[in-house]
């Protein structure tokens, strides 16, 4: 069976679905893997990496492919060069692409989104949100520590003591925590907020300060929190308020899955900073924690730099592409039927992220959306 590994074409898009490295995982299955010339490049992947590997490198890769290996969803122009009743796996933010999950249902093609892999210890090695949010709050904390006009540790020198700069992260999923790690490693004083009190113990088993609210928990299902009221959000601006102002650096990573982000940060409070002072809304893309930012821009508001972060994974490619190709890797092999692929649509994790199957859509909600 034929795997290709489609270019990406979206813009800013970096990554690459499989790295050479993960190659030889699919031919041991009996895989055939067919990657489009310059796929790994901006992930710093020649094709000499892929054939030294064992992947053919060919124009034609997707022609005729029983499976189409992509970050995000390949053009729906490309769909009628698969074979008939190809896997396609991918991002699909099914919500905002109706019109690519109605034509992978009419093209026949089953679909697999992989935000939509269930969050349950058994699929951990194919949680791509999980691995891709790992390289984002990584990549918050260095562009806030980068961009901070000051220390993040406390120096002592002959010359003075430099106190350390203090980073509050608000949302401590996996992100966050990550973010929080990645700045105590520089040496920040790191304070966290998380609206989960399960985050509590997390956030101080890695040297943070848990910022504690008067406000009632909103734990949702699957370790997700729930949508708050808008009287509840306002409370909690104010009572987060002096600690947006006490920080150098804020970093948001608030999310409830489905929903716009919560507005964590007005520009009053933004305001209250301290000039110089820096903003990472890692949510951003999805309406931002923090009023005024935008996705993939950095602004200056009352002297406090705003940065909107647009696809942040895909600004450290090589190893976000690694992490994603772990994740893509073990939900393919998950199908594996003798030298072939056959989605068990018993096996909890196959049925919950399949979006399209031989002309039907599969996933409920999306279903519905379509009406
Ligand atoms: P996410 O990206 O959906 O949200 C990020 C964080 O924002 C969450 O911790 C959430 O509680 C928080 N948040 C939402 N609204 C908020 C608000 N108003 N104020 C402050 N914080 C707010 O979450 P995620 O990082 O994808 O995962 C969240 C949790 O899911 C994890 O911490 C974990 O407990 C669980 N999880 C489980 C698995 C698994 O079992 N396989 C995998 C990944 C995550």
């Amino acid at each position: 069976m034929k795997v290709a590994i489609a270019g990406e074409t979206r813009p800013d898009e970096r990554r690459v679905a499989l790295v050479p490295d993960l190659v030889p995982r699919l031919a041991e299955a009996g895989l055939e893997v067919v990657v489009e010339p310059g796929a790994g490049e901006a992930a710093g992947f020649t094709d000499d990496d892929y054939r030294h590997t064992g992947a053919a490198v060919d124009s034609g890769a997707l022609d005729g492919a029983g499976v189409v290996l992509s970050v995000q969803p390949i053009a729906a122009h490309r769909f009628d060069l698969l074979a008939p009743n190809a896997i396609t796996v991918s991002f699909l933010p099914v919500a905002q692409e109706l019109d690519l999950v109605r034509a992978l249902r009419d093209a026949g093609h089953t679909a697999f989104a992989m935000e939509l892999v269930p969050r349950i210890a058994r699929a951990q090695a194919m949680d791509a949100l999980s691995s891709q949010a790992f390289v984002a709050g990584y990549r918050a904390a260095l562009v806030a520590a980068e961009r901070l006009p000051k220390f993040l540790p406390l120096a002592m020198t002959a010359s003075g003591t430099i106190p350390p700069a203090r980073v509050l992260v608000l949302g401590a999923g996996v992100a966050g925590l990550q973010a929080i790690a990645t700045s105590r490693r520089l040496g920040a004083v790191v304070h966290a907020y998380d609206v989960r009190a399960a985050a509590a113990d997390e956030v101080r088993s890695l040297g943070a300060e848990f910022v504690e609210l008067e406000l009632p928990t909103l734990e949702g299902t699957g370790g997700y929190a729930r949508q708050m009221g808008e009287e509840r959000a306002r409370l909690q601006r104010e009572l987060l308020a002096p600690h947006v102002a006490a920080a150098d650096v804020l970093i948001t990573t608030a999310a409830v899955p489905g929903r716009p982000a919560p507005l964590l940060v007005t520009t009053d409070m933004v305001a209250l900073m301290r000039p110089g002072s820096v903003v990472v809304d890692l949510a951003a893309e999805s309406g931002g924690n923090v009023e005024g930012v935008k996705p993939g821009e950095e602004l200056t508001v009352d002297d406090v730099l705003l940065w909107g972060g647009r696809n942040v994974p895909s600004q450290l490619p090589a190893q976000a592409s690694r992490l994603y190709s772990t994740n893509v890797v073990n939900l393919l092999l998950l199908m594996r039927s003798g030298e072939t692929l056959a989605p068990d649509f018993d096996d909890e994790i196959i049925s919950a992220c399949c979006v399209t199957h031989r002309g039907e859509v599969r996933h409920a909600p999306t279903r519905d959306l379509l009406g």
